[in-house]
C-alpha cells in the first residue's frame, strides 16, 4: 500500500510552495488509495520550535490535510538514530570527521554548485574509530545511482561528487538531516517521497544511506519550486504568502486549494474546491515540471 508523507521543519510559515508540496504529497496517496503521514522535521536545534510545528498543522488542517496516524516529531527520535549509527559503525562505515567549518571552506573544490552543497572532498576519510562524541560521516562506496522519479523520469547522479560523504552526526550533538530523514521514512515504512526539486541532488546520497541501513527504497517525485509573482524565492520572505497573509487579503480557502489544485494540473482553470476534490484528476503524468509563479494579485 502507498504511504505518502509531508516532512516540514518547524521554522516558520508554511508558504504556498511547502503547502502545494503537501498537497501533492496528499494527492499521491489519495489516489492511490493509500495512507498519508505528517512528520515534524525538529532536529535542528534552537531554530525549530513546537508552536511553529502546532501552527503549521493548523495550516495543513485548514486545506483539508490531515495525518492519517500520529504526528511523529523527530525531537524524540534520538534512540533511533544512535541505534541506526551503532549499526552503521559495526559495518565500518562511519568515519570521525575533525575538519572545522573553514578547513572545508578552503578545501571546497565545486564553486558552481550552491552553497551549502559543495561535496565533502573526504579529507578524514582514513582516520580511526575515536568513538561517538565526534562529527561522523557516511563512507559512500563509488559509483552512480539511478532512479525512476515521478515527475521527472529517469534520473542518475553520482552521491561522491554533489554531497561525498554525507555528515550524519554533528560535533554538537545533534543528528543531521540525512539521518534522520532515512532512518524515520524507514521506520514509518514510507513507500513515497514528494518534496521540493531543491531535494533532488540529495536524493542518491538518501538511497545509499537507506542501503548501508538495509532499508527499502521509495518512489521519489521532485516538483518544480514555487516563485513568487516577481519570480523571488518564496523562501526568503519571511512569513510572506502564508495561509495567514492570504486570508488577511481576503482570499477563501477553497480559491487558494483551487490554484494550488490546477498548478499541480488537476484543473484546466483555477477553480475553488477542496482538496479532496482533486483527487480524481490528480495524475503526476499532468503535473507540470517547472517552475510555477504565484498570481501577481496575492503579493
Ligand atoms: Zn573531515
Amino acid at each position: 500500500m502507498t504511504l505518502g508523507r509531508f516532512a516540514p521543519s518547524p521554522t516558520g510559515v508554511l508558504h504556498l510552495g511547502n503547502l502545494r508540496t503537501a498537497l501533492a504529497s496528499w494527492l499521491s496517496a489519495r489516489k492511490a488509495g493509500g495512507r498519508w503521514l505528517i512528520r515534524m522535521e525538529d532536529v535542528d536545534g534552537p531554530r525549530c520550535r513546537r508552536d511553529l510545528g502546532e501552527a503549521q498543522l493548523r495550516d495543513l488542517a485548514v486545506l483539508g490535510l490531515e495525518s492519517d496516524g500520529p504526528v511523529l516529531w523527530q525531537s524524540g527520535r534520538s534512540a533511533a538514530y544512535r541505534e541506526a549509527l551503532a549499526a552503521l559503525q559495526r559495518a565500518d562505515r562511519l568515519y570521525p570527521c575533525l575538519c572545522t567549518r573553514k578547513d572545508l571552506q578552503l578545501l571546497a573544490s565545486a564553486p558552481h554548485l550552491e552553497d551549502g552543497l559543495r561535496p565533502y572532498p573526504g579529507r578524514c576519510r582514513d582516520r580511526a574509530w575515536e568513538g561517538f562524541d565526534r562529527a561522523l560521516r557516511l563512507r559512500l562506496p563509488p559509483g552512480e545511482v539511478a532512479w525512476q522519479d515521478l515527475l521527472l523520469g529517469a534520473q542518475v547522479d553520482d552521491p561522491g561528487a554533489l554531497t561525498g560523504d554525507p555528515l550524519l552526526f554533528r560535533r554538537d550533538g545533534c543528528f543531521a538531516y540525512h539521518l534522520a530523514v532515512v532512518v524515520d521514512d524507514g521506520a514509518q515504512g514510507v513507500t513515497e517521497v514528494v518534496r521540493g526539486v531543491d531535494l533532488r541532488s540529495v536524493t542518491a546520497t538518501q538511497v545509499r544511506l537507506q542501503e548501508a541501513l538495509g532499508l527499502p527504497r521509495p518512489a521519489y517525485a521532485h516538483l518544480g519550486l514555487v516563485a513568487a509573482p516577481d519570480g523571488g524565492r518564496l523562501g526568503k520572505r519571511a512569513g510572506a504568502l502564508g495561509l495567514g497573509s492570504l486570508a488577511s487579503q481576503g482570499i477563501p480557502v477553497l480559491e487558494l486549494v483551487g490554484w494550488l489544485g490546477w498548478s499541480l494540473g488537476c484543473q484546466d482553470r483555477s477553480e475553488p474546491c477542496t482538496a479532496a476534490d482533486l483527487i480524481a484528476a490528480f495524475d503526476w503524468a499532468r503535473v507540470p515540471k517547472g517552475e510555477v509563479r504565484v498570481p501577481g494579485a496575492w503579493s
